[in-house]
């Protein structure tokens, strides 16, 4: 999908364009969750991990060296494993969370959700490839097209329905609700010919005081649950474990010590209270049903979402693209940065850059490997003492970081080809644009196996990283980096 229509009564107020994300991937792409799984296990697979399914966890002891998991297998057998790490995934009714004793504070929203996916007769624009939202007096209506010509709905129910217990919504009652919460003519007129499956749902906007307890950690739903507004769920549960796969991996191979972990809680936390927040506001906002209020809401969106801060910013956002670790304990500029200076800052996501030099298209293709990525900026228009630095510092963290850090030297194209005869790793870069879209005219940049950036240095002077390594990172410096990662 390339776009989102907000429709208030009759008419559209808003669209938002997906084009402004600043991505690779810069559309909405609606799955079902049985085929997120499947996508996500294959990559598993491929990775060689295997997925022991069933097994349920029934308790857990959290002791000071990990914990211990009792397991209950398919064939009935009942195994207690011992586990140096736990990380809890395992759901909004977490077995973790509750075997930890942690409150899950937060609240249900009155009303109740029908969901269906079906197949409609009749035509409206943007029905193919835009994400409708309806608002009316009568409640909100969401429409998003699926693979193979299907639509997804799904439609709020009045106030104080999200306490009843009652069986899937039928076709009709499906239809009429369409018919009185969509008022725009043609959406209106939509007719449900088929409804493949159809549910109701409830949703509660609550999140964990802390995701680390000693060594066992909380992730995804598991820690923090908020109205699907925005569809930002899934995705906050992945960075979370993002975020978390690289610091437990650097602890677990003895290549830093566990105060690391300890940031992990540093940023995802504020990130997520951040999305409750906004969600919280965008439900309540969405579920208005006085019509003072309703009409006050349609002139705020309308003039709201049309700024050009709202069009290029929202999308952003909701992509999770926006998100950034600026000031967590993990993030170091070297040097202040003036308030809205272009270019990045240390805790933003690492801007991927179309290159204009030969050989990959995006400058993420050059990062497109496990471990951390230096960005060493010799300058766009480099002298030969230049490059001569910028080779220095990346032969220095080759010998030291081995394994660890990837240095890539970023020269501009007057250096006449001298960087790529240097260096396997160098980047040419034509026009300067990564020197402009970083905002580096010579310097730094280490970008985390996560792809935030961690320490900018204006300068060529590779000091700062040391430093940054061992105090913020709690990586020992030491030529034995290497030889554990080998042996882990
Ligand atoms: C209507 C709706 C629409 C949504 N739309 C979006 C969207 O568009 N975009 C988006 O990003 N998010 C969306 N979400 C949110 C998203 O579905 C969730 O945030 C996401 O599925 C959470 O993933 P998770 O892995 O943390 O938990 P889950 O998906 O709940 O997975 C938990 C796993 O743990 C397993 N498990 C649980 N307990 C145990 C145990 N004791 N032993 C062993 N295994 C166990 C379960 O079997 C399951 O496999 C939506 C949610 C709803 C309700």
């Amino acid at each position: 999908m390339r776009g989102v229509q907000l429709h208030a009564g009759t008419q559209r107020i808003a669209r938002l364009h997906t084009g402004w994300i600043a991505s690779h991937y810069a559309f909405i792409l609606l799955l079902e969750q049985s085929e997120t799984e499947r996508i996500l296990l294959g990559r598993l697979h491929e990775l060689g991990v295997v997925v022991e399914r069933p097994v349920t966890l029934t308790a857990l002891e959290a002791t000071p060296a990990g914990a211990v998991a009792h397991l209950h297998h398919a064939d009935g057998a009942l195994e207690p494993l011992a586990v140096p790490w736990v990380v809890g995934c395992d759901g909004a009714h977490s077995t973790v969370r509750h075997a930890l004793g942690l409150p899950f504070a937060g609240q249900r929203y009155g009303e109740a959700f029908a969901l269906a996916d079906v197949e409609l007769e009749g035509v409206f624009p943007g029905m193919a490839d835009q994400l409708n939202l309806f608002l009316s007096p009568a409640g909100l209506a969401f429409l998003a097209p699926l693979a193979g010509g299907r639509h997804r709905i799904i439609l709020d129910e009045p106030p104080g329905s999200a306490d009843e217990d009652r069986p899937p919504p039928t076709a009709d009652e499906l239809q009429r609700r369409w018919r009185a919460h969509v008022a725009v003519p043609g959406a209106r007129d939509l007719t449900i010919a088929h409804t493949h499956w159809s549910s109701r749902f409830t949703i509660h906007r609550r999140i964990v005081p802390a995701l680390r307890h000693t060594r066992v950690l909380l992730a995804g739903d598991a820690a923090h649950v908020h109205s699907p507004a925005g569809a930002q769920g899934m995705n906050g549960g992945i960075q979370d474990a993002v975020n978390l796969g690289w610091k437990l991996a650097l602890v677990v191979r003895g290549q830093a010590t566990e105060p690391l972990l300890d940031s992990y809680d540093a940023e995802r936390l504020p990130v997520e209270r951040a999305i409750l927040r906004a969600t919280d506001l965008v439900t309540r906002g969405a579920t208005l049903r006085h019509p003072v209020a309703q009409w006050l809401r349609a002139g705020m969106l309308r003039q709201a979402l049309a700024t050009p801060l709202a069009q290029r910013l929202l999308p952003n956002l909701l992509a999770g693209i926006a998100i950034s670790y600026r000031g967590s304990p993990l993030a170091v500029d070297e040097e202040r940065r003036r308030p809205g200076a272009p270019g990045v800052a240390a805790g933003d996501r690492a801007p991927d850059v179309t290159l204009r030099s030969p050989g990959p298209r995006r400058l993420y293709d050059r990062l497109n490997h496990p471990g951390f990525t230096l960005l060493i900026f010799a300058g766009v228009h480099p002298t030969v003492e230049d490059l001569t630095r910028a080779g220095w510092i990346a032969r220095e963290v080759a010998a030291r970081a081995t394994g660890i850090i990837k240095s890539v030297v970023v020269a501009g194209d007057s250096s006449g080809g001298r960087t790529a005869s240097g260096w396997d790793t160098a980047l040419s870069d034509l026009g300067g644009v990564v020197h402009v879209r970083y905002g580096v005219r010579q310097g730094l940049c280490l970008i985390r196996p996560d792809r935030a950036i961690g320490i900018v240095v204006p300068r060529l002077d590779v000091a700062p990283l040391w430093v940054y390594l061992e105090s913020c990172l709690h990586m020992g410096l030491s030529a034995g980096w290497a030889e554990k990662e080998h042996s882990a």
